[in-house]
């Protein structure tokens, strides 16, 4: 690979520093392919990509890297084999797993110059930030959803997600949609953000939110939440335990969740036209999953990653 446009653009000296970063990508659905392919074909030294799901038809309209014969295959080795067809000289681990409090202690040792968080499931987005605080590491957040998008970098001294971001019943993109362009562009402006961060650029922590509905982009500053907890020392995410109670193996092949409670016909309606539901009253079939309006749901899944992962596709997080 020749850099010779960029180098005109960032000088020789930040070219060379770029080829020694190592950056951590979670999440490689429609913005981590993106940021991904632009910094492997920028020249970074090393990625590290992590994703829990397989390719499906309905992620192909946005996840640039994937084609229709990589539906069934894993995202993250897939994404893995395609950047290294873009750039043989990039080193990249693939990882298939569901980031928790638990395995997210493996990542101190990688020496991570930066992380990109490119997924959409709020609370790893906020288990990202309680680790790059703690572990001061420099974070691009990133979320897209319908035609809108928020990125921003933060960094560990200055303010971050948990400032200005709670965990909410959230509305999913499976629930409500999101186009590709939004997407793509939130990947790209990660990509631009990190490149910055990774050549010694001094960044702003200016939270950009974009709206292609209304061809608009703002940037609003974000001050540190004297009643952050992330800010303050506590890190909640970090120290859940949630997870070992949140779901648990009924029988072979069975797992149960206890979420939140739902408004079953309301999910129903929203589901309409992009998956097979039945509602019955008392109860929502959603393919191998059935959900009850005290939030319970039973899943036929292989493990329990999957079984959490089918949960927060149809549920949210
Ligand atoms: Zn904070």
């Amino acid at each position: 690979m020749l850099y010779s446009r960029q180098e005109k653009v960032i000088g020789t000296k930040a070219q060379k520093r770029l080829q020694k970063s190592k950056a951590l990508i979670v999440g490689m659905g429609a913005l981590g392919t993106v940021a991904a392919s632009l910094l492997a074909r920028a020249g970074i030294k090393e990625l590290i990509l992590i994703d829990r799901d397989v390719v499906e038809e309905s992620n192909l309209p946005r996840q640039l890297l994937y084609t229709e014969t990589d539906v069934g295959k894993s995202k993250a080795f897939c994404a893995k084999e395609k950047l290294e067809q873009i750039n043989s000289q990039l080193r990249i681990t693939a990882l298939a797993l569901h980031l928790n409090p638990q395995n997210i202690a493996n990542l101190k040792e990688q020496n991570l110059s930066l992380i990109l968080d490119c997924t959409d499931n709020l609370k790893t987005k906020l288990l990202l930030n309680d680790f790059c605080k703690k572990e001061k590491i420099p974070f691009i957040y990133g979320s897209a959803i319908k035609q809108q998008g928020q990125v921003m970098a933060i960094f560990p001294g200055g303010p971050c997600l948990s400032c200005f971001l709670k965990e909410a019943h959230a509305e999913t993109c499976e629930q409500i949609g999101v186009l590709n362009t939004i997407t793509s562009l939130v990947g790209t402006l990660q990509a631009d953000l990190a490149l910055k961060i990774l050549i010694g650029q001094k960044q702003p922590s200016e939270l950009y939110c974009l709206n292609l509905e209304k061809n608009s982009c703002r940037k609003l500053t974000v001050n540190t939440n004297p009643l952050c907890p992330a800010c303050q020392g506590r890190y909640d995410y970090l120290n859940s335990t949630e997870n070992a109670v949140f779901i648990k193996f009924c029988s072979s092949g069975k797992y149960q969740i206890d979420g939140r409670p739902l408004n079953l016909e309301e999910l129903n309606q929203k589901l309409r036209g992009t998956v097979t539901t039945y509602f019955d009253g008392a109860s929502l079939k959603i393919e191998k999953m059935l959900v009850f309006a005290d939030g319970r749901a039973l899943i036929a899944a292989d493990s329990e990653q999957e079984a959490q992962a089918i949960y927060s596709k149809y549920v949210g997080n």
